[in-house]
């Protein structure tokens, strides 16, 4: 990697990142049809295919190395476009190395337990990608929009006082930053959609006859709570964007925009930690030649010793003549 493309990264990204500290009011704030100076959809498939090859590459070597984790919190309204994004932004990432753990209405078992529970239980292991489609955030979202849901979550009476969501934020904050400390970073990506975009999609779902499995009459009625989200949204956002695990507000309404922002965010985490493939030391050098001899020493008659230092030879031969 080089250290310009390292830059151009960071520049890229930097406007979506919401200043820790910083009071955000998303409706003014940013911009759901930003296109950040990219020509098109052509020019951003471009550049999204350099990102993912670049991640591909980074991937395996944080699963190498084992010793960072990443945690990738994807927070939208419905129709926001997370699912694509998943399905674009890791295309080229070997599956064994990323899980994908989808949140939704608790279960009884759920709300047998403090609210992070479920939440703790899908955390990536080192050396892995989790993705959270949808993530703790819910519980200072949907929970705050709907206050029945708060009331499902059986806490006693001090525990869902005057004051509880600002709690929530504080033990959220905190619990990343143990995260963070112990080798785990958590990459938070809100994708803001606007609300004649959404209709726009939920309409797509409902004409296209292949969509209609998307499609629930519940998430429209849910736009009756547009701005009450879209408050929640901006405390969250005010609340919890941190030094350790910042926001960012991923324009939503081009889809291939977000697609990019999300690749290029995630790359920026990867290069931050920089994981590197073991070295192999003296001693287990050592220990490799002396088993590649056994090998060599197992060749059938009329057979290379090494096979495959063979064929490179034969490669580079071959390139010469
Ligand atoms: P979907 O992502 O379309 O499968 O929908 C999942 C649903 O679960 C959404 O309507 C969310 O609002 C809801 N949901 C997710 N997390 C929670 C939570 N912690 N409490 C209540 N509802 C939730
Ligand atoms: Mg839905």
């Amino acid at each position: 990697m080089t250290d310009e493309r390292a830059e151009r990264i960071a520049e890229f990204i930097a406007p979506l990142r919401v200043k820790p500290g910083s009071k955000v009011d998303l409706a003014t704030d940013f911009d759901p049809g930003f296109k950040g100076g990219i020509g098109g959809k052509k020019q951003g498939r471009e550049l999204l295919r350099t990102g993912v090859a670049l991640l591909a590459d980074y991937q395996r070597r944080l699963a190498a190395e084992g010793r960072y984790g990443v945690l990738l919190c994807l927070q939208a309204l419905d129709a926001g476009g997370k699912d694509g994004t998943i399905r674009h932004v890791m295309t080229g990432v070997n599956p064994q190395g990323v899980h994908v753990a989808n949140f939704r209405v608790p279960s009884s078992e759920e709300l047998d337990h403090d609210y992070l529970w479920r939440y703790a239980c899908r955390l990536p292991r080192r050396g892995e990608i989790g993705i959270f489609n949808r993530s703790h955030y819910e519980e200072v979202l949907v929970v705050r929009v709907h206050s029945e849901l708060l009331e499902r979550q059986r806490l006693p009476e001090e525990a869902k006082a005057k004051g509880v969501w600002r709690r929530r934020y504080r033990e959220i904050n905190d619990w990343e930053r143990y995260l963070y400390d112990n080798g785990f970073r958590v990459v938070k990506l809100f994708l803001n959609l606007s609300k004649e975009e959404q209709r726009t999609r939920f309409l797509k779902r409902i004409d296209v006859p292949e969509r209609n499995w998307k499609f629930s009459a519940s998430d429209v009625r849910e736009r009756a709570w547009w701005d009450d989200y879209q408050h929640a949204f901006s405390r969250m956002l005010s609340a919890t964007s941190t030094r350790w695990a910042p926001w960012y507000v991923v324009p939503a309404d081009h889809k291939w925009f977000a697609r990019i922002c999300a690749a290029s965010v995630l790359a920026h985490t990867l290069i931050d930690i920089d994981p590197q493939y073991p070295e192999v030391g003296e001693k287990a050098r050592h220990e490799l030649s002396l088993v590649k001899e056994d090998l060599e020493a197992e060749a059938p008659p009329g057979a290379p010793a090494d096979p495959y230092a063979a064929s490179v030879a034969h490669r580079k031969g071959g390139h010469g003549t």
